[in-house]
């Protein structure tokens, strides 16, 4: 069994990333801006936020953190990122969500003008992806793309099961694997809370892609022999032995189903840290232009 090493791997984009920026200030331009929007204090929205302004320093980008209130209004929230729209020293910029729920999380997104929509949430940019042009591919399946690409992970005519068809996981997952591209070339097929017989689909799966919130969900009896299996889920679960209190815990029984499967990704240390690599790569394209 192979361990798909996010940690490591997000090392090394964020190093790659370094170098271009040493040679960007060496040529005397600026370095790449991004720019993060947090509004309220959700405590795992901080941890994300104060991770991706840590990253940003990491790599010798310049970055801005804006801190709303809690009870800030929409109007507020969309000239704040009309500002950044109109900041041609920000290459970037996030908005980070969940956004408290007197907020039209849509509204946000599509004011966010497309050039800087480096999370790739935009219509446009979903079109793009979907239309297998150049544009932002949102973080955590630009992530998985990555991870499949670098340890060669054979895709093409394989069958690949993606379980959760959310926007910014499952649904962009889904299309990547199938489009025509390096690490993609596969046969998908989309499971989400409404199918039947999901074991029955699992089990003929060369790929998992695990990708619904429900921990140890993947049991090694779902699974073939030497299958490759992304666990993307991320999820709290109380233990009074950590100091925290929770432990992070992923979508599939690891212990079980590492026994089984050729490559594996840990959780965590594995498609997580890929997220933040990925969203420095989307605003290094920013600031080259995507064009
Ligand atoms: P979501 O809640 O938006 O979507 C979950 C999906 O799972 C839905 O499409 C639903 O239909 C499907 N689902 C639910 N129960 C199911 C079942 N019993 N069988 C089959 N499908 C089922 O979640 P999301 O935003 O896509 O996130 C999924 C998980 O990935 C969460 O744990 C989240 O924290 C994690 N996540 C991790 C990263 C990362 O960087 N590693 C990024 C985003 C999300």
């Amino acid at each position: 069994m192979i361990l798909l090493d996010g940690k490591k791997t997000s090392a090394d984009i964020k190093q790659e990333i370094a170098k271009s920026v040493e040679e960007i200030k060496k040529q005397g331009r600026r370095a790449p801006h991004l720019a993060a929007v947090l509004v309220g204090i959700d405590g795992a929205s901080m941890t994300y936020v104060g991770a991706k302004v840590k990253a940003c320093q990491l790599v010798g980008f310049e970055s801005t953190l804006i801190k709303l209130p809690e009870d800030t209004s929409e109007k507020a929230l969309l000239q704040q990122i009309e500002a950044l729209n109109n900041n041609p020293d920000i290459d970037g910029f996030i908005v980070q969500l969940p956004l408290p729920k007197h907020i039209d999380e849509q509204k946000v997104i599509m004011s966010i003008d497309p050039n800087k929509d480096v999370d790739g949430f935009h219509p446009v940019n979903v079109g793009r992806l979907t239309l297998g042009l150049p544009t932002f591919i949102s973080a955590t399946p630009f992530g998985i793309m990555e991870l499949l690409e670098r340890y060669e992970i054979p895709t093409s005519g394989k069958h690949v099961v993606v379980i959760g068809r959310s926007h910014i996981v499952g649904r962009p997952m889904s299309i990547l694997l199938s489009q025509k591209r390096k690490a993609g070339n596969a046969t998908v097929t989309i499971a989400h809370s409404r199918t039947k017989d999901l074991k029955s689909l699992t089990q003929q799966a060369d790929i998992v892609i695990a990708a619904l919130g429900i921990p140890e969900f993947l049991t090694a009896d779902m699974v073939k022999d030497n299958a490759v299996i992304i666990d993307v889920g991320i999820t709290r679960v109380p233990d009074d032995s950590k100091k925290k209190g929770y432990r992070i815990t992923g979508d599939v029984d690891f212990k079980a189903v590492s026994n089984k499967a050729s490559h594996i990704t840990p959780v965590p240390g594995g498609v997580g840290p890929m997220t933040i690599a990925m969203l420095l790569k989307n605003n290094l394209l920013a600031y080259n232009g995507i064009g």
